[in-house]
């Protein structure tokens, strides 16, 4: 239930987190298992498959892959049989949008969600962070791809009422400090989709133990930096923008050693 409303609906959206992330960033809230080391279950294609199934006899709006590029064979593998069993909920794909602009039309046939982040729009803040310049260049081509493939998502309702059957919808994560990282994002987004670009503004960012070492990633955003990033949006005209309420909870920040990492989900 910690995704926006536009997926989770009244049902749920249907996450399954894989280990590893190839962007490796310094706030990763994910940190326990985007990382190398990661020991998190390894499970067969059976398995992967019961796990899928027993998310969607559990009634979830849609099939959610949190961090999917690296195990893609299996994902395209796996969807091709929930498809051919008459699984008609939605497949999402939820990344970091650093991917290779050759692999999405290969994602967009299976895929009928593209959910991704533009992170940084500042080269020099992604090195900074993940360690690659390439950031900016290489999510802009592929957020062009996602949209020339699936449109706006839709429908886009932030009641969650009509959960979303289609189409992209961007995220940016505002930093503490960068508040000028994510007003060069926001005017490139507008620049480039126009103020129709469905668009979720998050506030949650919490420092993580490596970030801590390293300011101003070592405090929470601060609210004030918050609401200059929503008024610059606002400026731009963009109409479908999910906003977070203040204060941010801490039931979907998640700790993957706990048998349930979300302490906001219900049993
Ligand atoms: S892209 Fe997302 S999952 Fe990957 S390291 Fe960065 S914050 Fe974590």
């Amino acid at each position: 239930m910690g995704e926006e409303p536009c997926f989770t609906g009244r049902r749920g959206s249907g996450t399954i987190f894989f280990a590893g992330c190839p962007c490796h960033c310094l706030f990763c809230q994910n940190w326990q298992i985007s990382g190398s080391g990661s020991d998190a279950p390894i499970v067969s294609e059976d398995e992967f498959y019961r796990v899928a199934l027993g998310l969607i006899q559990r009634g979830v709006h849609n099939l959610n892959f949190v961090t999917p590029e690296h195990y893609w064979p299996h994902i395209e593998a796996l969807c091709a049989r929930l498809r051919d069993d008459g699984v008609k909920i939605p497949f999402l794909f939820n990344s970091s949008g650093y991917l290779l602009p050759a692999m999405i039309p290969r994602y967009a046939k299976l895929m009928d969600i593209f959910m991704p982040d533009f992170k940084f729009a500042d080269s020099a803040l992604a090195r900074a962070v993940m360690r690659d310049e390439r950031y900016p260049e290489r999510a802009r081509e592929s957020l062009r791809l996602m949209v020339a493939e699936k449109g706006f998502l839709e429908p886009f309702d932030p009641t969650g009422a009509n959960p979303a059957r289609q189409g992209v919808l961007v995220r940016h994560l505002v930093l503490p400090g960068h508040v000028d990282n994510t007003r060069r994002a926001l005017d490139w987004l507008r620049e480039e989709f126009g103020r129709w670009l469905p668009l979720s503004l998050m506030s949650q960012y919490q420092p993580t133990p490596a970030a801590r070492r390293q300011p101003p990633f070592d405090r929470p955003l601060a609210r004030h930096e918050y609401d200059l990033a929503v008024e610059h949006a606002e400026n731009l005209g963009f109409e479908n923008i999910l906003i977070q309420p203040a204060p941010i909870s801490d039931d979907f920040f998640p700790d993957f050693s706990r048998r349930k990492p979300f302490k906001g989900n219900p049993d």
